[in-house]
């Protein structure tokens, strides 16, 4: 990805730096060929050059760029189980996965890291994003998800000729799954990401379920990915669901709906990431109805919504870490609203802003193994800034209003936001 070069100076506002510290006043923001120079106090800030390059904020907010860390790039206006997979030919949701990117852009999200996609086409978007061929957040991919047979990504009986084969590998046993982590490998995936658990949008399983894979196929998974270096996170909302992950060495836990004492002593003791995605529920809840859901499925959406506001509360006030993720592209949930999840944690789950936003942006970036060069602005770090016309430490809602957003900057370049050079 392109690097600007020479110096600019951000100031004229506040500085969040990511790290769930106060916001700074009067701050000051320097980026030296694409990387953070300096942060802090503009009265601190070393002398710069004439020549150097000036953005003046107006009073609003310099931060780091926001971190989506549940993204399926090809999802797109998914009404059924079904559509995850079949809905559109694999040409145009590779279209639609490179519209999404853009659009994640242009709302802020300057780095993501995939929960899944038809394919391998997150793999390829990634490449395609570092080519600067198409913009949009930098990925780390994830290729096709694991499920074992008859689980939650399996519910359709062979007559109706469904197969999911575009989504899910579906495994049978340990050596299955073994050469299920292997074809990914190959694929060039960097997280892999499996179904221990069920989930309420399906017809066979529930949010009790979890027996979608055994913990034998779960070990083989871990075991041969780390042996390859790769990372395993799994779709967890059963009570023992999560605890058999944790057990058998995962990295990441996605929902983490229904954790319990031993999955949280758990989860603390490896420091395990957490990525609830919950707004996904309290919206299948609203607007479900309008799609058709079942009574049923809504019921299931009800109670995963409030199970899982109680256990990331529980998990980030015991210390642990949760990243903000929001599984978009449904028809109710779509590309586009990510910054619903921030206000969500703050309204609906009773979380700060700070935490919050240290959620979306430093621990997103530990998500993605990135932490080193991403998520915080501190010297050193790659220069992937938002800056914001207002003050999200206050009112994390002006986050959902991209007209505010003076400029979305990747490695120092202005990519989107109001700065941003119009499309030709
Ligand atoms: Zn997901």
């Amino acid at each position: 990805m392109r690097m600007e070069t020479g110096t600019t100076v951000i100031r004229g506002g506040r500085l969040f730096d990511g790290t769930g510290a106060a916001a700074v006043a009067d701050a000051a923001l320097v980026i030296d060929d694409g990387v953070v120079t300096y942060a802090g106090p503009e009265a601190a800030m070393p002398a710069q050059s004439q020549g150097a390059r000036r953005i003046d904020v107006g009073g609003g907010t310099i931060m780091p760029g926001l971190v989506e860390a549940h993204f399926h790039p090809t999802y797109f206006d998914v009404a059924a189980l079904e559509d995850l997979d079949i809905k559109y030919p694999v040409e145009y949701v590779t279209l639609l996965a490179a519209a999404n990117a853009r659009l994640a852009l242009q709302c802020g999200y300057t780095a993501a890291r995939s929960g899944g996609s038809l394919f391998n086409i997150d793999v390829w978007l990634k490449k395609a994003i570092e080519n600067d061929l198409t913009p949009g957040p930098r990925l780390v991919a994830s290729g096709r998800e694991i499920c074992g047979v008859g689980g939650l990504m399996d519910w359709n009986p062979d007559f109706r000729r469904i197969g999911m084969d575009g989504l899910v590998l579906l495994v049978n046993g340990p050596d299955e799954a073994r050469a299920a982590v292997r074809k990914l490998v190959k694929d060039g995936v960097e997280w892999v990401k499996t179904y221990p658990t069920g989930d309420a949008a399906a017809p066979d399983v529930n949010d009790h379920h979890t027996l979608c894979m055994t913990f034998e196929e779960m070990r083989a998974v871990v075991a041969t990915a780390h042996n390859h270096g790769l990372k395993v996170t799994g779709h967890c909302r059963a009570t023992e669901g999560i605890t058999n992950a944790l057990k058998a060495g995962y990295d990441a836990i996605e929902h983490g709906t229904f954790i319990d004492d031993e999955g949280l002593e758990l989860l603390l003791a490896r420091d395990v990431p957490c990525v609830p995605a919950l707004y996904f529920e309290k919206v299948s809840v609203e607007r479900g109805p309008e799609f058709g859901l079942s009574q049923r499925v809504i019921d299931g959406h009800q109670e995963t919504l409030d199970g899982g506001a109680e256990s990331a509360r529980r998990i980030l006030r015991a210390g642990g870490r949760l990243g903000m993720g929001g599984d978009y592209g449904f028809a109710w949930n779509p590309h586009g609203d990510y910054a619903k999840e921030l206000s969500f944690f703050v309204d609906f789950v009773g979380l700060s802003a700070l935490e919050v936003l240290k959620c979306a942006t430093k621990t997103g970036a530990e998500i993605m193994g990135r932490g080193h060069d991403l998520g915080t602005l501190q010297k050193g770090k790659l220069a992937d800034v938002l800056l914001v016309d207002g003050d999200p430490t206050t009112n994390i809602g002006v986050l959902q209003d991209r007209s505010r957003f003076i400029a979305v900057i990747q490695g120092g370049v202005v990519k989107a936001g109001r700065m941003a050079a119009p499309a030709g």
